[in-house]
């Protein structure tokens, strides 16, 4: 669905008018539409209604917790990758059965939380963790629930930055060492072997790559069912892209079908780490123009937004669609929209036709996954204020730091 559309000639998010947030919360404020969220996790649960399965938002795509309760209250589950995202997601209200452990750096203290909570399944990413995790499960007398997250070497044809299946990825084990990895976890007794996994990449808007991994999974599963190694749940992970520009959407169903399809019968348990797709259209960056700088080569319009709140241009060359809060009817000229940072780098979109005036409020649109998350307080700027609309009502869901919040861990020399 899109939330975010022009009525009687300005921008709403569902039936509240973005002027109406910025003058209320300021910008740069990101906002995000609670039907646009439900609408996305509804399109991932209800094909996969009538079998077992369980999808786990990744909270890193954004962590902000009226986020996460709106999936947790319609049964969602999450993919965390620090104590921090377990935490976040405990406070939103998830269930801790619901909950798969990613990453390849875990700590032993990290380890111990998760265990305590009673996680439905770490997803080792090395011999060593299995090691580790065998350890402090030990410890605590408990059994550690594994997955082992293999390297499918698929090629997702994703940037080389957010593509992970490839074999020179740092993530999961290499697809050869698989079985010789799962069997070392059979004889680790504080160990309990309960899946597999992978996630192939980011942003793809192929689902081939999606069954090639799956098929080489499936290949894996049987080896190991050979040598007496039984799972009860195969996690495809996360990845599917969306539309930022012109991009052909897959639908979900388009990318479920196949999978479903090979894997009728197996009775497994289907586990899905979905991230940008559910919350990446349902958010915008609201930001204001502060200045226009026309000039002879280039024209620039300088927002109160930058780098620091939307790091994705800066970092990735992505593109965001800019769209005027209150479009214009004069002549558009071409405008490269840039942040106050002092770094050439800090741009949000480059050449972009807008009909322009100061103090014009823009909409950077597919701003909800890996926006906020990878928000700083470079330059000393505090971080962006979040809102969820749902329906004719505004809420403010992270209020904006202030400046001495910025400094208030910090101390000076006596
Ligand atoms: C980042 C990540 C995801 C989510 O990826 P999206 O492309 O946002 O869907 C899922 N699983 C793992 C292990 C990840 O690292």
């Amino acid at each position: 669905m899109n939330a975010f559309s022009l009525q009687n000639g300005q921008m709403h998010c569902e039936a509240v008018p973005l002027s109406a947030i910025a003058e209320r919360f300021g910008t740069p404020c990101y906002v995000y539409s609670r039907a646009a969220l439900e609408s996305a996790l509804d399109e991932y649960q209800q094909p996969l209604a009538e079998v077992d399965a369980l999808v786990c938002y990744a909270v890193k795509a954004n962590s902000n917790l009226a986020l996460l309760k709106v999936f947790a209250q319609r049964g969602a589950g999450f993919d965390i990758v620090s104590l921090g995202e377990l935490k976040r997601a405990l406070a939103a209200g998830a269930d801790p059965q619901k909950i798969v452990f990613s990453g390849v750096g875990k700590s032993a203290a990290e380890m111990a939380f998760a265990l305590s909570t009673g996680i439905l399944c770490f997803n080792v990413e090395s011999a060593p963790e299995l090691e580790r995790l065998n350890e402090v499960a030990g410890s605590l007398g408990k059994r550690a629930p594994i997955s082992l997250r293999v390297n499918p070497d698929v090629d997702a044809k994703t940037h080389p930055y957010i593509s992970t299946g490839l074999k020179e990825n740092k993530f999961g084990v290499a697809y050869e060492d698989a079985v010789s990895v799962y069997t070392q976890a059979s004889r680790l007794a504080n160990l309990e072997i309960v899946g597999i996994d992978c996630h192939i990449g980011s942003q793809l808007l192929d689902p081939a790559p999606f069954a090639e991994a799956l098929t080489k999974l499936l290949q894996l599963i049987d080896q190991l069912a050979a040598k007496g190694i039984t799972l009860r749940h195969i996690d495809l992970g996360g990845g599917l892209g969306i539309r930022y520009k012109d991009e052909t959407e897959p639908t979900v169903k388009s990318y479920l079908q196949p999978l479903l399809a090979s894997l009728k019968e197996r009775g497994l348990k289907i586990v899905l780490e979905p991230g940008r797709r559910l919350v990446g259209n349902a958010g915008v960056l609201l930001t204001r123009i502060e200045f226009l700088k026309p000039g002879a080569v280039k024209n620039f319009a300088i927002v109160d937004a930058a780098m620091n709140d939307l790091a994705r241009p800066a970092l990735y060359d992505a593109w965001h669609d800019i769209l005027a809060v209150a479009p214009r009817s004069g002549a558009a000229l071409h405008w490269d929209v840039v942040g106050p940072i002092c770094e050439s780098g800090d741009f949000l979109g480059r050449d972009r036709a807008l009909a322009l005036a100061p103090g014009d409020l823009l909409a950077v649109m597919s701003a909800g996954a890996y926006g906020m998350a990878m928000s700083s307080n470079y330059n000393t700027r505090p971080r962006a204020a979040e809102v969820m609309v749902d329906g004719t009502q505004m809420q403010l869901v992270r209020r904006r730091e202030t400046i001495e919040e910025l400094y208030a861990l910090e101390s000076l020399l006596p």
